[in-house]
């Protein structure tokens, strides 16, 4: 859309040369149609969601900076970009169908865009998701993806529809998938608030730049979580959303909450500070009533993925003006999530 610079220089070899921005989409970004009825290169992208379904759809934009380094690989941000998007149509339960992509780029920079669109499309790929649109504009680096998925209507006796935050119930069980604390733990190095041993550095990094969309679990879980989010943001902050939608509170087990080896090797404040607040998880956090264990077990082990029950759901006091997530230890004692740590050491 709009005027285009026409003119490029390759940061391998600052070799000056044209490339348009209808090359550039041809080049790096179309490909046949798969699922969709018409993709890249009209006005409007055509798809259906199949009889019985819903379109569920989402939209995050990543700013160079603020959620991203600008030394990450092109095909790692390509990726993420996707990856944080996949995990709001797992959140609910969605089944990936199709993505747009709004672009804007200082320059057509041909490195930048192979790599990029190869981490891109390799993603998709792995879910059955298309890219069937999007925008390409000259500007500081901004990457905004929106995506579509399908869920059912309603909810039958073969079929449940979309996870909502809104469903937790008293007396429902807290669980949440993977690990939690990585990526932050990852961004700490980066910020040189702690430094790692080489191997340990890459597991963390990888958590950070290549975060798995937990697409599969979100659909086991329909039909046996009340609720469900991605955390993204850091699990108490996810978890606020879903007790406000909810109505209700929550009992947070803190040595309950799995972390990687990596990150147990860390002091004890460190390690719940990553995994209660650290952001950038992307794993699934869902509620589910006692009588579904099994059922939950089962979506784990059907996705290969590790569910950890980390608490439980309770009701709200009629006094209380707001949600609260009430955490304790393994005996059961209250434990003191101090904020104030928390921004003298994000400072
Ligand atoms: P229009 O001006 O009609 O909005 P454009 O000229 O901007 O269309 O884009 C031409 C085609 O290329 C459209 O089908 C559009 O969806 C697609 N497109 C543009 N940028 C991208 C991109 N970054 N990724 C995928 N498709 C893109
Ligand atoms: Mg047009």
């Amino acid at each position: 859309m709009g005027p285009w610079i026409g003119w490029v220089a390759s940061r391998s070899e600052n070799v000056a040369m044209a490339l348009g921005e209808f090359d550039l989409i041809t080049r790096y970004f179309e490909r046949p149609a798969r699922r969709a009825t018409l993709g890249i290169g009209d006005d409007c992208a055509l798809f259906a969601p199949a009889p019985g379904m819903q379109v569920a759809t989402s939209c995050d934009m990543l700013v160079e900076g603020r959620h991203f380094l600008s030394t990450v690989a092109p095909d790692r941000l390509g990726h993420k970009a996707l990856a944080v998007n996949l995990s709001d149509l797992a959140a609910c339960g969605a089944e990936p169908l199709a993505f747009t992509l709004a672009l804007a780029l200082p320059r057509a920079d041909e490195v930048f865009l192979e790599g990029f669109s190869r981490g891109l499309l390799a993603l998709a790929d792995v879910h059955g998701c298309e890219l069937i649109g999007g925008d390409t504009t000259q500007g500081p680096l901004n990457i905004c993806i929106s995506v579509f998925g399908q869920v059912p209507t309603m909810t039958t006796a073969t079929s449940h529809g979309a996870l909502l935050r809104s469903g937790a119930r008293a007396g429902d069980d807290l669980y949440v998938s993977g690990v939690l604390g990585d990526a932050r733990l990852a961004l700490e190095v980066f910020r040189g608030t702690l430094s790692l041993e080489g191997h340990d550095f890459h597991l963390v990094r990888d958590a950070m730049e290549l975060p798995q969309p937990r697409v599969a679990l979100g659909l086991a879980l329909r039909g046996v979580a009340s609720s469900a989010i991605d955390v993204s943001d850091g699990l108490l902050g996810d978890l606020n959303h879903v007790l406000k939608r909810s109505g209700v509170d929550a009992l947070v087990e803190v040595d309950a909450l799995p972390r990687s080896a990596v990150l147990r090797s860390q002091p004890l404040a460190l390690q719940r500070l990553c995994a209660l607040s650290g952001g950038d998880d992307y794993e699934l956090l869902f509620t589910a009533a006692p009588d579904r264990a099994a059922r939950v077990a089962a979506a784990g082990a059907s996705t290969g993925l590790l569910v950890t029950r980390i608490g439980r759901i309770v009701p709200r006091p009629e006094s209380a003006t707001g949600p609260h997530a009430q955490l304790v230890d393994a005996e059961a004692r209250p434990v003191a999530h101090r904020h104030a740590s928390f921004d003298h050491f994000r400072a």
